[in-house]
C-alpha cells in the first residue's frame, strides 16, 4: 500500500500544529543506524541525529530490547515508591561519569532548571549568600533549552521576544573570555553555567586553555561550574564528556538527549555531594523523573555507547570527517570547525542562506540542519563508518559547489 503524498502530511501539520519549527520538506517513517527513510522509501544519511539525541544510531536493537522488556514489566511508579531500575541507573551513571549524586529528570531543559534551583539552594545554605541574592553567570549565544527560566537569559532575540517578564539573577558574559568571567564574579555568585562547545550557536569551540582557567577561577571563588553537556556529552566530541578534552571536572554536569539513545526523554543532573545534597524530600521532583522505563532505556543506552566503542569511533571518524570537510574547495565556505562528530561548515554570507544548501543536501541523500542563517551542522550518529563518511563528503562537496544561479 503506498503512503499518502508528502505534501499531505506537511499541509496537515501546518493546519493543526503550532508552527514553532521550520522542518525540511521530508517526512520520515523509519530509521536504522545512521540511516532514515522517508514515506516514499528514499534513504538518507542522518547528519543531525536529532540534535545529538541518537548518538547510538536509530532504533539500536539492544536499547529497543531493553525498552520493550521493561515496558511489558513496569513503566511508572512515581518516586512515591522505589523501583528496581533506579538504583542500578544511579550506580552505573555515577560510576561511568565519576559523579557522587544523580538527579533524574526528563527533558534537557528540566535538567538545566533543576541545576539552577540546586546551585541557588547550595549558595544560600552552604556558601552563605544572602537569601534572594544568588547570581549565576552564563554566556552570550548560549543554548540551554526553552523554558521560561532559561530563555530569560538567552541573548537570541527570537528566543526571548515577547515571552517576558523573566526571572532575575543571571549575568551574561562573552563565551571564551576568561577576563570577563573574573570581572563578573562577586561574593554572591553561586555558579557559572556554560556549554563546553556552543552547539546551537554553530559549534563554537573556545580558545585552548579556556576551561582550565574557568576551573581555576570557579575553584578560587567557590563558584559551582555547571557544564551543560546535553549536546556535547555521551561521546559526541570523541570523549565520554567534552570536559575530558580540557582535563577538568565540572561540579555539576547536565546530560540529556543521547542518555536514552533517542528512545525516550531522559535527562540527569550529576554533581558532587554538596550541590544535590542540599535537596531534601518535597523540595523538588518530577512525576516521570527516574521512572523504571526511563532508567532501563538509559542503562542500555550507556552500555552500548561504551561496549560498542562508539566514543572511540566518534574520535576517529570525526577526524576523518573534519579533514574531508577542510579539503573541500568551494568559495561558498568561510570556516570549517568541529571536535569529534560535532562539526560545522560556516558559509560566506554571499553564498546565501544555509537552508538552501540543506535542501540541496537532501536531494543528495543527506539530512543536515542549518543553524543561525549561514552555518550547516554535521553530527551523524556515532556508529558511522569510514565508507559512510567518505560517501557523505562527496555529497557535501557536490552540494557546496552547486550553482544556484
Ligand atoms: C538540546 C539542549 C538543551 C535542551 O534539551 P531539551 O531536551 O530540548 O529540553 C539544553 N542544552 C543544550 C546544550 C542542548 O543542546
Amino acid at each position: 500500500m503506498s503512503s499518502p503524498p508528502v505534501a499531505d502530511f506537511i499541509s496537515r501539520e501546518e493546519r493543526f500544529g503550532a508552527r514553532n519549527y521550520e522542518p525540511l520538506g521530508v517526512v520520515l517513517s523509519r530509521g536504522e543506524g545512521v540511516f532514515v527513510w522517508d514515506t516514499q522509501g528514499n534513504r538518507y544519511l542522518d547528519c543531525l541525529s536529532a540534535y545529538s539525541a541518537v548518538n547510538q544510531g536509530h532504533c539500536h536493537p539492544k536499547i529497543l530490547a531493553a525498552m520493550v522488556e521493561q515496558a511489558g514489566r513496569l513503566t511508572l511508579t512515581s518516586r512515591a515508591f522505589h523501583n528496581d531500575q533506579l538504583a542500578l541507573f544511579y550506580e552505573e551513571i555515577a560510576e561511568l561519569t565519576g559523579s557522587h549524586k544523580v538527579l533524574p529528570m526528563n527533558s534537557g531543559a528540566e535538567a538545566v532548571e533543576s541545576a539552577i534551583k540546586s546551585v541557588r539552594k547550595w549558595g544560600y545554605e552552604v556558601k552563605g549568600v544572602p537569601d534572594g541574592q544568588a547570581e549565576i553567570i552564563v554566556c552570550a549565544n548560549n543554548f540551554h533549552g526553552r523554558t521560561l527560566g532559561i530563555v530569560g537569559f538567552s541573548t537570541d532575540a527570537a528566543t526571548r521576544e515577547h515571552f517576558g517578564p523573566f526571572a532575575p539573577g543571571f549575568k551574561i558574559i562573552p563565551f571564551g573570555d576568561l577576563a570577563a568571567l573574573k570581572d563578573a564574579i562577586t561574593p554572591n555568585t553561586v555558579a557559572f553555567l556554560v556549554e563546553p562547545i556552543q552547539g546551537e550557536a554553530g559549534v563554537i569551540i573556545p580558545p585552548a586553555g579556556y576551561f582550565t582557567g574557568v576551573r581555576e577561577l570557579c575553584t578560587a571563588h567557590d563558584v559551582m561550574l555547571i557544564l551543560d553537556e546535553i549536546q556535547t556529552g555521551l561521546g559526541r566530541t570523541g570523549k565520554l564528556l567534552a570536559e575530558q578534552h580540557e582535563g577538568i571536572e565540572a561540579d555539576v554536569t547536565l546530560l540529556g538527549k543521547a542518555l536514552s539513545g533517542g528512545f525516550y526523554p531522559v535527562s540527569a543532573v550529576l554533581s558532587n555531594n554538596e550541590v544535590l545534597g542540599t535537596l531534601k524530600p518535597g523540595q523538588h521532583g518530577s512525576t516521570f523523573g527516574g521512572n523504571p522505563l526511563a532508567c532501563a532505556v538509559a542503562r542500555a543506552a550507556l552500555r552500548v555507547l561504551v561496549e560498542e566503542g562508539m566514543i572511540e569511533n566518534a574520535a576517529v571518524q570525526g577526524e576523518r570527517f573534519l579533514k574531508g570537510l577542510r579539503s573541500i574547495r568551494a568559495n561558498t565556505v568561510r570556516d570549517v570547525r568541529g571536535r569529534g562528530l560535532m562539526l560545522a561548515v560556516e558559509l560566506n554570507p554571499e553564498a546565501g542562506r544555509a537552508r538552501r544548501y540543506c535542501d540541496a543536501l537532501q536531494t543528495e541523500g543527506i539530512l543536515a540542519k542549518d543553524t543561525h542563517e549561514h552555518t550547516i551542522r554535521f553530527a551523524p550518529p556515532l556508529v558511522i563508518t569510514s565508507d559512510q563518511v567518505d560517501w557523505a563528503l562527496e555529497r557535501i562537496a557536490a552540494a557546496l559547489t552547486q550553482d544556484f544561479a
